[in-house]
């Protein structure tokens, strides 16, 4: 079995290593015993397509916010995303709420220690059920992310593209069978530490990896182009016309956004997809790259004389608020960004 080789030899060495290097972590705890499995929760919803310097600051303004479950359980959810703003990809905060009220009603608020059951909450899928499984509770629960598909792809010298369903099973099963039975949530940790921070995508650091002496891509010095590299694509850009309309006494006239789709619910300055006839040549630009496509959002400040509107596009609500009472509602970033530079 091409696994039982790693099966054998990966955890000691690994888990040797992560007893001296592991960070220090918020949602980790210092004496390395599991975390709560709400503050699992909570960072692996932040953590998803995210940095976890830029995760850091938010994780522990959210958790002195909702300290408990039961607490983000009943918080409104204007509130959660506010504490969410600026860190993007907004369902995850949604999800993580309705999360919250799931465990609450069905589980009287403890997080299940069940991958099956973790997997029917919303917004939780196989690498996050895995993930509160492992760390919380120690079940040896596999999980495949970014750095660990980078790790066993080296590993294992996988040349297939990761992001080919034969080869993500694949990497899911190599997964299945290396998580050992004891210190499971250690060794998942320190699969994507080492993916993090010394099997690194370009230049890894093999000399001071603890499984060199394992690994079939550095034995075949293949480390830099194993996992095949990702072809970068061209990606659109898009502009959108932003107008900060003011009134005499100070109000804005700002805009709440569908329920559905990009930034669903999120507040935003009243902005269109063409140049309306009156923009000012001297806009600021804010620049938001997102997966497909990269915004340039235009933005002016206009006095309620200058602004002739359209009407708001279907499912768009417009109203007047305070800067106060911006404060309180959450925007999308690239707003949040143009707020802070045209008005605070
Ligand atoms: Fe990654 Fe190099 Fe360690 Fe192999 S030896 S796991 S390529 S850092």
């Amino acid at each position: 079995m091409v696994t039982s080789r790693l099966s054998l030899k990966l955890s000691g060495p690994l888990l040797r290593w992560y007893d001296t290097a592991r960070r220090d972590l918020p949602w980790r705890t210092s004496d390395g015993s599991p975390p709560p499995a709400y503050h699992v929760l909570v960072s692996e919803a932040m953590l998803q397509q995210t940095q976890v310097a830029t995760v850091i600051p938010y994780f522990h303004r959210f958790i002195s916010s909702f300290p408990t479950i039961h607490a983000l359980a009943g918080a409104d959810e204007q509130d959660v995303l506010r504490l969410w703003q600026g860190l993007g990809y907004y369902s995850r905060a949604r999800n993580l709420r309705n999360t919250a009220i799931v465990i609450c009603e069905v589980y009287g608020g403890v997080v299940p220690r069940d991958v099956s059951a973790l997997l029917t909450l919303p917004g939780v899928g196989r690498y996050t059920a895995g993930a509160i499984a492992s760390l919380a509770y120690d079940v040896p629960a596999p999980i495949v992310d970014g750095n660990v598909i980078r790790v066993l792809c080296r590993l294992e010298a996988i040349t297939d593209d990761p992001k080919e369903r034969e080869t993500v099973q694949r990497l899911w099963d190599i997964a299945a069978q290396v998580v050992p039975k004891k210190r499971a949530g250690d060794f998942n940790s320190a699969m994507m530490e080492l993916g993090a921070t010394v099997c690194t995508p370009r230049n890894p650091s093999c000399l001071i990896c603890p499984v060199r002496g394992i690994c079939r891509a550095f034995e075949t010095q293949q480390q830099q182009t194993i996992p095949k590299p990702k072809v970068t694509r061209v990606t659109p850009i898009v502009e959108r016309w932003v107008m900060c309309i003011r009134r005499a006494d100070g109000a804005w006239l700002v805009e709440r956004r569908p329920l559905k789709g990009r930034w669903a619910g999120l507040w935003q300055f009243v902005t269109f997809d063409a140049r309306p006839s009156n923009f000012p040549t001297d806009a600021i630009t804010v620049r938001h790259a997102l997966t497909h496509r990269r915004y340039v959002f235009n933005a002016a400040v206009f006095d309620v004389s200058d602004a002739s509107l359209p009407e708001p596009r279907h499912g768009i609500t417009r109203e007047w608020k305070t800067p106060d009472q911006m404060q309180a509602v959450a925007f999308s970033r690239p707003h949040l960004i143009i707020r802070n530079r045209l008005i605070d």
